[in-house]
C-alpha cells in the first residue's frame, strides 16, 4: 500500500503531525502505525485487588496506543523553552514557542477549553525564591489534568480517523529507504511511503536505536534523571500551586555544585507507579475534577547524570539504581523525611503513626541503600532549601518515594527541519531525544508536518 506520508507512533508527535498535514494537505494519503492499542481499548489491568503488579501486558497500555505516554497523564502542556526539551535549539526560540501556543490552541478547540492556564510572568514567587538560592524557570503552563486530557485526545481521533488511515496494535518492524522513499515493514504487510516521520516515544527507544544503527544514522548519548517524588499535605504547597500550580524551581546544592530540581508537580494529586520495561519506578498525576482531587501535593526532586566515556549507558545506569529499589522493595519504596535523615528505615508502624495518608500504597523502607549517597545528599539539601519559600517542606513526615528515574532517548542528528540525513526521513518527539514532554513533542509534529506540506 502506498502512502504518501507514514508516521510511525500515535503519541503527541505523531497526532500533532497528522493533524497539521490534515490542516495543510487534507488530500494527502497518511497512515498512521501504532504499536498499542486504540484509545477505548487502553486499560492497564492493574486494579489494585486481583492484580497488584505489573503483568508485563505486550503492550503496556500505560505507555503505548493512541495518546502515548501522555494519555493518562496529568496533561500539563508547559509552554516554555527552558524545560522540556531543546526544539529551540533547532528551529529557534521563537517558532519554538509559537507552535506550542499553537497546540495549546488546538488543545482548547478540542475539548479543553475551560481549563486554566498558569504563568510566572510578574509572580512575587521569583524574588522569594532567589532570596532563597532557589531559581523559579519561567513558563506558562495550560492543566488539562487527566479527564480532560482523554477528552482531548478522543476528539483529536475523532476528527482523524476518517482522514488518515490508522493501523492499531501493529508495530513497526523495519524501515528501509528506497529509491523513491520508505518502505515500513509490519508483520503483516509492507506499506511504502514517499515521507516517513517517526515519533516512537521514549517507549521506541530500543527499536529507534536499532534504526539508527541500520540507517547509519549519528546519536549521542543522553542524561538520566534520578531522584525521589515528594509526598505532602497540599497545605504546604498551596500559596505556590494556587497561583503557579506547576512551580520548576532549580537549586545548586552547596556541598557538591550539583543541580536539584523540582519536576511534574501535582496539587491535589495521586503518586503513581510507572512501569519502564517491567522495572517499577514512581509518577504522580491529579485530576482537574474536583471530586478526584486529594489532600496532598506530589513533586519530584530528581538529579540529572550524564555519562560519556568509558562509560556511556546513563540509561542503564539509571535502570540498575531502579532495580535495586525493586529488588529491596518490591516495588516502589516510601520513607518518611524523619527517618531518612535519622539513618533509619521507614516501617509500617512508623508510617501509620504519620499525621497524613500516602496516596501510593508502597513499601516502607530505607532510600539511602538505593540512591548514591552523592544524588541523596543532594536531595536533602534542597528540601531544607525548599523549607525556606514553603515552610513544612521539611516536617517528618514528608514522603520520598524512591526511586523517580526519567530517561532519555538518546540524541538522534537531524538538521533545523527535523530531518535526519536521509531525505524525507524525519525523527520527532522524544524518540528523537530533542523533546522530553507533550508541549514539544506536539510542536516538534507540526514542525515537519509544515515542512513536508511547503515541499
Ligand atoms: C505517567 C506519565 C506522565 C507524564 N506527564 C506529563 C505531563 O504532565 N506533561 C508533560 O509535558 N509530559 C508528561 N509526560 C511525558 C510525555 O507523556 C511525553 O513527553 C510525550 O508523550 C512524548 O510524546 P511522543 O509522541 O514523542 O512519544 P510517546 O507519547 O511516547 O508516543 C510514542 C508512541 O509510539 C509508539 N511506538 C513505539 N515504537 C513503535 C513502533 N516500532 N511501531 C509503531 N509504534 C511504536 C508507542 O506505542 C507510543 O504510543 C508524562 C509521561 C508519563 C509516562
Amino acid at each position: 500500500m502506498n502512502y504518501d506520508v507514514i508516521i510511525i507512533g500515535a503519541g503527541p508527535g505523531g497526532i500533532f503531525a497528522a493533524y497539521e498535514l490534515m490542516q495543510c494537505k487534507p488530500h494527502m494519503k497518511v497512515a498512521v502505525f501504532e504499536a498499542g492499542h486504540s484509545l477505548e481499548k487502553r486499560h492497564c489491568p492493574i486494579d489494585g485487588k486481583k492484580i497488584k503488579t505489573c503483568i508485563g501486558c505486550k503492550s503496556c497500555s500505560i505507555m503505548s496506543g493512541f495518546g502515548g505516554a501522555g494519555a493518562f497523564s496529568d496533561g500539563k502542556y508547559n509552554i516554555t523553552n527552558d524545560f522540556g526539551g531543546t526544539l529551540f535549539e533547532y528551529i529557534g526560540k521563537k517558532p519554538a514557542l509559537e507552535l506550542m501556543h499553537y497546540v495549546d490552541e488546538i488543545n482548547m478547540r478540542y475539548g479543553g477549553e475551560g481549563t486554566k492556564l498558569y504563568s510566572t510572568a510578574g509572580t512575587k514567587f521569583k524574588k522569594l525564591c532567589i532570596q532563597n538560592d532557589l531559581h523559579l524557570l519561567d513558563a506558562s503552563v495550560r492543566h488539562l489534568g487527566t479527564d480532560i486530557n482523554y477528552v482531548v485526545l478522543e476528539n483529536l481521533y475523532n476528527y482523524l480517523k476518517d482522514k488518515v488511515d490508522f493501523f492499531f496494535d501493529c508495530p513497526v518492524e523495519t524501515v528501509v529507504k528506497t529509491e523513491s522513499g520508505y518502505e515500513v515493514n509490519c508483520k503483516d504487510g509492507v506499506y511504502t511511503c514517499h515521507k516517513c516521520v517517526i515519533s516512537v516515544g521514549r517507549i521506541g527507544s530500543k527499536w529507534m536505536e536499532k534504526v539508527c544503527k541500520d540507517l547509519e544514522i549519528p546519536t549521542k548519548s543522553n542524561r538520566v534523571d534520578l531522584g525521589v517524588r515528594v509526598e505532602l499535605p497540599a497545605e504546604v504547597f498551596s500559596h505556590l500551586t494556587d497561583e503557579l500550580y506547576e512551580s520548576k524551581i532549580v537549586y545548586r546544592t552547596q556541598k557538591y555544585g550539583d543541580k536539584v530540581r523540582t519536576f511534574c508537580m501535582n496539587p491535589k494529586g495521586a503518586v503513581v507507579n510507572e512501569n519502564t520495561n517491567g522495572i517499577i519506578t514512581v509518577n504522580g498525576h491529579s485530576y482537574e475534577d474536583p471530586a478526584m482531587q486529594t489532600g496532598n501535593t506530589n513533586f519530584a526532586l530528581l538529579v540529572s547524570k550524564h555519562f560519556s566515556e568509558p562509560f556511556k549507558d546513563s540509561n542503564g545506569y539509571g535502570e540498575s539504581i531502579a532495580r535495586l529499589s525493586n529488588m529491596l522493595g518490591g516495588g516502589v519504596i516510601v520513607q518518611r523525611f524523619g527517618d531518612l535523615i535519622r539513618g533509619r528505615r521507614s516501617t509500617p508502624k512508623r508510617m501509620e503513626d504519620s499525621f497524613f495518608t500516602p496516596t501510593l500504597n508502597a513499601t516502607p523502607g530505607d532510600l539511602s541503600l538505593v540512591l548514591p549517597k552523592r544524588i541523596l545528599d543532594g536531595i536533602i539539601e534542597m528540601i531544607y532549601a525548599l523549607d525556606k519559600v514553603a515552610p513544612g517542606t521539611a516536617n517528618d513526615d514528608t514522603l520520598l518515594y524512591g526511586v523517580e528515574v526519567k530517561f532519555y532517548n538518546m540524541e538522534v542528528e537531524v538538521d533545523e527541519k527535523l530531518m535526519s540525513r536521509h531525505e524525507g526521513l524525519y525523527i520527532i518527539g522524544d524518540g528523537s531525544g530533542i523533546t522530553h514532554s507533550l508541549s514539544h513533542a506536539s510542536a516538534s509534529g507540526v514542525h515537519v508536518a509544515r515542512d513536508i506540506a511547503e515541499n
